[in-house]
This record gives structure tokens, sequence and C-alpha cells, in this order.
């Protein structure tokens, strides 16, 4: 079984695509039963479809900020 720290680790991984067909099922596995990491991959999904947008417009600041959020999401992962 997977733990939180693996799913946090792997999270981008799974949002490309870029995982084996074992690993995917196991993560998903994890996704059902742990609401806190469905919310973590969640709010990263959003974050990867807002970025290709915010290229142009957003100013480090607010980039830094976002950056910020995850980080702190990710400190408080148990
Ligand atoms: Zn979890």
């Amino acid at each position: 079984m997977l733990k939180c720290r693996d799913i946090v680790n792997t999270a981008d991984q799974l949002l490309d695509g870029d995982m084996d067909r074992r690993q995917l099922l196991a993560t998903k596995m994890h996704l059902l039963l742990c609401r806190h990491c469905r919310r973590y991959v969640r709010q990263l999904r959003a974050l990867l479809c807002a970025i290709p947008f915010m290229h142009k417009k957003a100013s480090d600041t607010e980039v830094s900020k976002v950056m910020e959020h995850i980080h702190s999401h990710r400190g408080n992962h148990p």
C-alpha cells in the first residue's frame, strides 16, 4: 500500500500520465481511501491547468505565492 508521501512525490507523474499501470492502480487505490490525497491531487491538477495561462500574465510575486501555497500544503501533509 502506498503512503501519503508516495502520492505527494508521484502526483506530478500521475498528472502527466507518466506512470506504469501497476503504479497507477496503486495510486488510484490510495486516492479512493484517502481524502487528503484526493484534495492534494485535485489542487495540483487545477494549478497545472492554470500555469500555461499564467505564464504571460502572472507576476513573479503571484507565482511565488502559488509555490508557497504548494509547499505549505506539502509540509502539512502527514
Ligand atoms: Zn493519502
